[in-house]
């Protein structure tokens, strides 16, 4: 069961509808644009229900198959936000609007899902509901959870759901996926370490903050290093390093450090938010100054539930002749708030050897169409098959 032929005939306007989304860029919960042309198109489909609205500017549609035996309902998700990057890709449909780009390939996510949806409600061949998710605010804006907060499991009676991400680097519409933690939790930081400013030339009378920032620096690597289990992963970043004065003679009041942790458990999550509070706190005490510790908790890890996972990759492997093994990805996504609510699978598609995602040379491979198409199709068709 390779591609579908139907998916592959409608190849050439899913390719269009995907050109136009990345010619039109939309950033966070700005998707407006992009949001009334979904609405239309489900619409124009023939869906049985379309709602705009969910989480500021998500769309959802509904599509009712043949039967309804068994009051089966899945959710298949896809983003629709672009990023706040000037695109150099040269292409004759780049993006239109200065400073936006679909840098990570949501214009190809949005226009999978509807070439999927336009299948299904031609089709109907399955015994049950999809509910199709386009959500606004995947990059940073967390419109997964917004959607959820808006009720959307409930509302739709939505038991099970699935995701896709393109993924530069694997070959074109080939598939991969893992069971259990997938995505990192990415949590940020912000660490005010204020000291007592003075002439360089008279330390004694200082309490430099530069230099208890440089040793807190150097302390939270052993979060990683000497607090976390090493079987586990976890990343602390340091990204940011200002001094409240540049000039060469003073030592300054106040230095601000910012970054990111990034892990994969619950627990290890939490023991390096308390690490972090003491080691920042604790150093700037040794050494006479204060830190004051904001602590912002982003996504949570995106965990991929076993029977929905093995289900997925059997669907891949048919529709594209392989299913590997994919490695964990220490980067967010805030399909974790849907997969915290409901059981599913989120799998990753081969965008081929383009640039990696977040590039300003990126570009979704529109190669990928027909199967991406297929694997969204196949998975309602064969987990709710039609009586
Ligand atoms: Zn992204
Ligand atoms: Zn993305």
């Amino acid at each position: 069961m390779p591609v579908k032929n139907r998916l592959a005939e409608l190849h050439a306007d899913i390719t269009a509808w995907r050109r136009d989304f990345h010619e039109h860029p939309e950033i966070l919960y700005e998707t407006h644009r992009t949001a009334g042309i979904v609405a239309e198109k489900l619409q124009a489909f023939g869906c049985d229900e379309v709602v705009t609205g969910i989480g500021r500017t998500g769309v959802v549609g509904v599509i009712h198959g043949k039967s309804d035996s068994a009051g089966k309902v899945i959710g298949l998700r896809a983003d629709m936000d672009a990023l706040p990057i000037h695109e150099q890709t040269g292409l004759d449909y780049a993006s239109k609007t200065d400073g936006a780009m679909h840098a990570c390939g949501h214009d190809g996510h949005t226009a999978m899902l509807l070439g999927a949806a336009q299948y299904l409600a031609e089709t109907r061949n399955f015994d049950g509901t999809v509910v199709l998710i386009f959500q606004p605010a995947e990059e940073g804006g967390a419109g997964a959870k917004a959607m959820c907060d808006d009720d959307l499991m409930k509302r739709w009676g939505i038991q099970e759901v699935y995701g896709m991400h393109n993924w530069p680097g694997k070959p074109v519409g080939e598939f991969a996926i893992r069971p259990g933690a997938f995505f990192a939790a990415t949590d940020q930081f912000d660490i005010e370490i204020e000291g007592k400013g003075g002439h360089a030339a008279k330390p004694h009378e200082t309490i430099d903050s530069t230099v208890i920032a440089s040793h807190t620096v150097l302390a939270l690597q052993t979060i990683a290093s000497r607090n976390a289990d090493p079987i586990e992963q976890i990343v602390v970043s340091v990204t940011a390093f200002e001094t409240s004065s540049t000039a060469f003679n003073v030592i300054p009041q106040r230095v601000h450090l910012r970054g990111t942790v990034r892990t994969l458990s619950p627990d290890v999550r939490d023991l390096a938010e308390t690490r972090l509070r003491a080691i920042c706190e604790g150093t700037a005490a040794t050494f006479g100054g204060t830190a004051k510790v904001d602590y912002h908790r982003g996504y949570p890890v995106m965990v991929n539930s076993e029977e929905q996972t093995e289900f997925a990759a059997g669907v891949a492997r048919d529709v594209s002749g392989s299913c590997s093994d994919a490695p964990l990805v220490m980067g967010g996504e805030d399909f974790a708030f849907m997969l915290e609510e409901r059981p599913g699978a989120y799998i990753l598609i081969g965008n081929g050897d383009t640039a990696m995602v977040h590039h300003p040379e990126y570009n979704f491979n529109d190669e990928a169409i027909p199967a991406g198409c297929s694997w969204l199709a196949e998975v309602v068709e064969r987990r709710m098959p039609a009586a």
